[in-house]
Parts: C-alpha cells; structure tokens; sequence
C-alpha cells in the first residue's frame, strides 16, 4: 500500500495536496419540525492520511453520527465532506457506496462474524462481494489472516476462537480489501484489558507498517492513547483537540 504522492506540474506553483478527510462545517440534524435533533453542530476537522486518530466524548455527543458520516454510510445535513478532494455530498447513493467498499476497512465492538463459516471465509466475504475469482480471495484472506497472527486459525469457525481472536479475524475482514482507511467503533468493548491492548498494537502496527489512516471511537483513555490526537466531542462539537507525544509503543522505540 502506498501512498499518493503529487508531483507538481513543471512552472507551476505546487498545488498543496489535499487532507485525506475534510470536514467543514457539518451538521447532522435527525428528524423534522418540533422532533427535529441536531447530532451534529459544525463539526471541522482535518485528518492526513497515516494519521491515527481516537474520538471520545460522553453518550449522546455525536460520535457515532460523526464516524458514520467519515465512513460515508450517511450523509449531513450541511457542510461539506471532502475524501481526497471530492465532495462526498455531491456523490450519489450508488457512487458513495463504491468509495466505501474502496477505501474503508470497518471494525465493531460486537466482532459480527458470520457463525458458521470458517475465518478464511468470513475474511474472503468483501472480496465476494467485490466479484473476485476464488484463487484470489483464497490467497489475500490467507495475507489478512497472516498479518494479524491467525494464519493457523483459517479453518476454524468463530466458535473455536477466544473473543480477542474473533476480533482479530474482524480486523482481517477489513483490511483484506487494502483500505485507506480503517474505522472501528470501540474496537476493544468486548475485551478484556490484555486481549484490548493486543487488539491495539496490532492496529497500531497496521497504521505504522501500512499507513493505514485510523479512526477509533473509545471510551477508554488508555485504549485512546494509542492514537496520536484524541478528538472530543461534546454535544455535537469537537470540544477539544488533544495531540498525543507518541502512542505508547512508540515512546520504547524512538
Ligand atoms: P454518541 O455516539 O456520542 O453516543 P450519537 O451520534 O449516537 O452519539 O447520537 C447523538 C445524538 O443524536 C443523541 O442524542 C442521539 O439520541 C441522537 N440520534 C442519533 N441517531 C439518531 C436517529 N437516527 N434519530 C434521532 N436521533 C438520533
């Protein structure tokens, strides 16, 4: 996986490359009239790519609004959302869709592995869908089960595995597709604290080793802490931003 770089045109000033992720002034409102609820309130933020980021915030602040509009699975009510450039809100249903399957990994709290189908093929499912040959999907499942620990796992249903390895497999699911970016929404709630710190080192080696940009919603500071900014929210704005030193491997190694 690498990243794009631009080269600038010959005489011509460089057109500075656009953040990964633009937010401008996005509101959310949900309902209409006297019901009408407004999740989001002008919510501005940029995110490079190979950044790490962490959302925090009390129940009810806009996480969840705010990642589900970064993951292009809803669109706001105002503003202006730009993945590399393009205006995600000018994109139609069909068009948005292509852009998540293209460049976002998803990862969630509850694993949502299918039950009775091996790792490999719960793995091989977005490659499925993406129409790929069964040779392919065979071996990039088994590249994804690799690079999180499980090759030895793959034929092994999720009933087998321990809930930190369930989520691994998840992770293997949103990674096979080489996403840009990987979105997981309390990626460790299900798990016990060592089980959550090993799911977080290998998300943070995956945003080291393959620049894959992270964006995590955490309740927990020391899980939050891997990031390299913490994003909180408070009642649909982005209260604060906090820039982390280094993640905390990264503080043994540098
Ligand atoms: P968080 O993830 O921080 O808990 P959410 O983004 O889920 O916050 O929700 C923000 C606010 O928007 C909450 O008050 C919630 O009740 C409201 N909300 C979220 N989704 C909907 C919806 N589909 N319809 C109406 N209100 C909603």
């Amino acid at each position: 996986m690498s990243a794009a770089t631009a080269a600038p045109a010959q005489g011509a000033a460089a057109t500075p490359v656009p953040p990964l992720i633009e937010l401008r002034g996005i509101t959310k409102t949900y309902g209409q009239g006297a019901t009408a609820f407004q999740a989001l309130k002008g919510v501005d933020l940029a995110i490079e790519a190979g950044d790490f980021v962490a959302i925090m915030g009390p129940s009810g602040s806009g996480k969840s609004t705010a990642m589900n509009t970064l993951g292009c699975l809803d669109t706001p009510t105002t503003g202006e959302y730009r993945f590399r450039g393009v205006p995600v809100q000018s994109l139609s249903r069909d068009e948005r869709a292509r852009l998540r399957r293209r460049y976002f990994g998803f990862v969630f709290q509850g694993f949502h592995l299918l039950a009775r189908t091996t790792a490999r093929e719960n793995v091989e499912l977005p490659l499925v869908y993406r129409g790929e040959p069964r040779a392919q999907r065979h071996a990039a499942a088994q590249r994804a089960l690799e690079a999180v620990g499980l090759a030895a796992w793959a034929d092994h249903t999720p009933g087998e595995l321990s809930g930190g390895q369930q989520q691994r497999v998840a992770i293997a699911r949103a990674i096979v597709t080489e996403p840009q970016v990987l979105l997981a929404d309390e990626p460790t709630g299900n798990l016990d604290s060592q089980r959550s710190h090993e799911i977080m080192e290998l998300i943070q080696r995956l945003n080291r080793d393959y620049g894959i940009t992270v964006l995590m919603v955490t309740h927990e500071h020391d899980i939050a802490a891997y990031a390299h900014r913490i994003v909180h929210f408070r009642d649909g704005v982005v209260e604060q931003v906090q820039h982390n030193g280094a993640a905390p491997a990264a503080q043994g190694a540098a």
